[in-house]
């Protein structure tokens, strides 16, 4: 089977899906392949997150043109995206409030609605909190969390109404060059030419890359996640990313509250390594860390555990842009927080490959090729790593 399209996009998650989306809005006809089936990677067991702190001003201008989907999908892409909006809370440490107060006035600036709102604000929202370490904490009212998994099916429904192709079950095993450009590639169904080429593989995507000639210093991260059933008496609480304690934790549907830790995880695991268990001892290591935010989770138990595999990066950030052959472009490297930004990448991805630049939001300081460079993208008023192994703790 030999198909001609405008595009190819390597990877059914939620980024090659909002690539499709866009590209095909913008009249073309795209070709989604897929190893497996939409969301098998990383997406389909993202904790959905929606946020905009970040402590570089370039993710946060992406999230917040994401959050303008998220909180309006039906109209914008149409289906469901799952959002649900329970504020969200940023904190950290005390050797971390000056970086704080200047993210949140950065935040600001760009349009987000945020807040510094003291321990005590924080125990009025959340009142089954211990707050007494917490001076201050920055705090989104409309933020919350979403379902990546329904998301990633809305995009590429969306994208199939207005004409891209989806095919599963179809790996792409080696790439066509000619003169320095892409044409096409091969897959386990055939060959599959067109003129671009988008490599959204997650943690796959080194090893699809070399296909094309273009290394990527790709390392995996592996993510280990549990569910916990609240005791009746805990309120419905915030969505809070807890770098004091080094954790997240969001509530889930029912009386489930979700909770990882942002010091555990696994680097390194090859990208196909099975995904069956979560690590020793972390249920554990989570149950403990959720008591000191919440101590009455004592009375919790445990509802369920998974894991999940992304691609990291040296700087963890992404990886957004053109290098090797001609029509090669990658959207990949998300390390760990790629959900919350993929309506934004997609149309970002899409400006770059038919306008030749990014308009709504630059994304060039993710240049692919900014690490044979030695450079390292950092916060304008940096955290640190988010997510450090078990050794660094
Ligand atoms: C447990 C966990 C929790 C997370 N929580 C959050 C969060 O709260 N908020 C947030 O913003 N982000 C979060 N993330 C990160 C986010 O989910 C990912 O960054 C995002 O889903 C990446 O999407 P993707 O499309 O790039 O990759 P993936 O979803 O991994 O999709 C890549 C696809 O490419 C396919 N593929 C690979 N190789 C080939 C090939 N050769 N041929 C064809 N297809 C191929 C794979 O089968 C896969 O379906 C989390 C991630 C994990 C693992």
């Amino acid at each position: 089977m030999a198909q001609n399209f405008d595009a190819i996009i390597i990877g059914a998650g939620v980024i090659g899906t909002s690539i499709a989306f866009h590209l095909a809005e913008r009249g073309l006809k795209p070709v989604v392949l897929e190893r497996k089936q939409v969301a098998f990677g990383a997406t389909g067991s993202s904790s959905g997150l929606v946020r905009m702190h970040y402590d570089l001003e370039a993710e946060s201008r992406l999230a917040w043109e994401s959050f303008q989907y998220f909180r309006n999908w039906s109209e914008r892409v149409g289906g469901e995206c799952g959002f649900r909006r329970t504020g969200f809370l940023h904190i950290e440490p005390a050797n971390h409030y000056t970086q704080l107060r200047a993210n949140v006035e950065m935040h600001k600036r760009i349009g987000i609605p945020t807040s510094i709102i003291t321990g005590d604000d924080v125990k009025k929202l959340s009142p089954s909190f211990k707050t007494d370490d917490i001076e201050i904490a920055a705090y989104e009212p409309e933020s919350g969390y979403a379902d990546a998994t329904l998301t990633a099916n809305s995009f590429l429904s969306a994208a199939k109404e207005r004409g891209a192709v989806y095919q599963q079950d179809c790996e792409v095993l080696g790439a066509e060059i000619t003169a320095g450009k892409v044409i096409g590639i091969k897959t386990s169904r055939g060959n599959f030419f067109a003129p671009i080429t988008i490599n959204a593989a997650g943690a796959w995507a080194s090893k699809v890359s070399e296909l094309f000639g273009f290394h990527i210093p790709l390392d995996t991260w592996t993510h280990d996640v549990i569910h916990i059933r609240r005791p009746s008496h805990i309120e419905e609480h915030l969505t809070v990313i807890d770098s004091s304690l080094g954790m997240y934790f969001r509530p889930d549907s029912g009386d489930l509250t979700l909770v990882a830790l942002e010091d555990d995880s696994r680097m390194g695991e090859p990208p196909e390594a099975d995904l069956g268990y979560v690590a020793k001892d972390f249920v554990e290591r989570a149950i403990d860390r959720i008591c000191l935010r919440i101590p009455a989770m004592e009375e919790g138990s445990l509802h369920s555990s998974h894991l999940g595999r992304d691609g990291l990066t040296p700087d963890q950030r992404a990886i957004l842009g053109q290098a090797g052959p001609q029509g090669y472009y990658l959207a990949t490297g998300f390390s760990g927080t790629g959900f919350k930004l993929s309506p934004a990448i997609g149309m970002c991805m899409s400006e770059l490959i038919l306008d030749g630049k990014s308009k709504r939001v630059d994304i060039s300081g993710f240049d692919p090729l900014r690490f044979e460079r030695g450079e390292h993208l950092k916060g304008e008023n940096d955290y640190g790593f988010i997510w450090r192994d078990s050794a660094s703790k």
